[in-house]
């Protein structure tokens, strides 16, 4: 019997840090047991918030798939591709934006919410506002059945069963409606205690030898009141103890807790076990990763592989769609 299919993304913005690897990428890796994955860099999606400063697009493309690789996604096992080198995306994109009323993208909460965020930016694009339209033919291109998100990403997933409701209503049955496979994100707070970010400048890269490791956790900020070795702490607002309650033992969670709760240990022996889990952890990734960024024909050869099956996936899909929407001519037409 076949798997059921998920298809989720990234964007390629650079080497990928601990939020990235426990909000998805670490998930991901254990989803390939279950499920037919497809698993995309999404370059269009970067474009529509980076449009005007693009930036090294294609070194970043292999920085992220040299992390997905040494964290685990097998390409014997999933397909491993880049969006852009599947344009038929762009054609259903297109397609599906013939049907999907403005007001159902102008209403998804990161659409004024990254505008806020981004205001030093002009997103009052077209491109912006149609992102999540580009995400719903990212995965119904695919006919997923499900979609490996966060909270944050649910009400894309919703998006994308209203506009399949539609479509099929109009022009019959073409897509599923995918679920929601909601990922567990914990909080990953950076080094400065603010939510770890590539834009604050606070992250833990995946591809951070373990000396370098060691010199951002060191210095990293605590709950404010341990001044001296001898003043208690509190470990529910120390963002230390939520990289523990990520990485570490439940016993270390408990001897952290307590010790700090009674200046029973300090933050650095606090931190020092923290590390101790936290490399055990990245240790298989520490020991792959090089290997793989030595050799970026290879991770090239993984891409174009993966790129070639997602587009026979593709273009099946599209033969349906074009024929349901009377746009399919056959092999003399088009
Ligand atoms: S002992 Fe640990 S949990 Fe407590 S403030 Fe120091 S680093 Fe944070």
């Amino acid at each position: 019997m076949s798997r059921p299919r998920i298809l989720s993304g990234m964007r390629p913005t650079g080497p990928l840090h601990l939020g990235n690897f426990l909000g998805a990428l670490d998930n991901w890796v254990r989803l390939q047991d279950e499920y037919e994955c497809f698993f995309t860099i999404v370059d269009w999606h970067a474009l529509t918030t980076d449009y005007a400063d693009p930036g090294p697009v294609r070194d970043n493309v292999l920085e992220v798939a040299a992390d997905w690789l040494a964290a685990g996604l097998d390409p014997a096992r999933s397909t491993l591709f880049v969006q852009s080198q599947v344009p038929e995306h762009a054609e259903l994109h297109l397609l599906l934006s013939m049907v999907t009323p403005v007001s159902w993208l102008e209403r998804v909460p990161s659409y004024k919410e990254q505008q806020q965020q981004l205001a030093e930016r002009d997103l009052s694009t077209y491109g912006f506002l149609g992102y999540p339209l580009l995400q719903t033919a990212d995965i119904v291109i695919y006919k997923a059945d499900a979609v490996p998100v966060g909270e944050d990403q649910a009400p894309h997933v919703e998006l994308t069963r209203e506009i399949v409701r539609r479509f099929n209503h109009l022009y019959g049955p073409v897509f599923p409606e995918p679920r929601t496979l909601l990922t567990a994100s914990p909080r990953i707070p950076g080094t400065d205690g603010r939510k770890m970010s590539k834009s604050y400048g606070n992250v833990v890269l995946l591809k951070d030898p373990p000396d370098v490791v060691r010199e951002k956790i060191r210095p990293m900020v605590t709950d404010p009141a341990r001044k001296r070795r001898v003043d208690p702490g509190d470990p529910e607002i120390c963002p230390v103890f939520d990289l523990h309650k990520a990485f570490s033992t439940r016993d270390t969670q408990e001897w952290a807790a307590q010790g700090c709760r009674t200046a029973g240990i300090g933050c650095l022996d606090c931190k020092g076990a923290l590390l101790d889990h936290l490399l055990h952890r990245l240790e298989e990734i520490h020991a792959r990763r090089p290997e793989f960024a030595s050799r970026p024909d290879t991770i090239w050869d993984v891409l174009r592989d993966g790129a070639r099956r997602a587009r026979a996936a593709a273009a099946a899909t599209m033969e349906e769609v074009r024929a349901a929407m009377k746009v399919g001519y056959g092999s003399g037409g088009r």
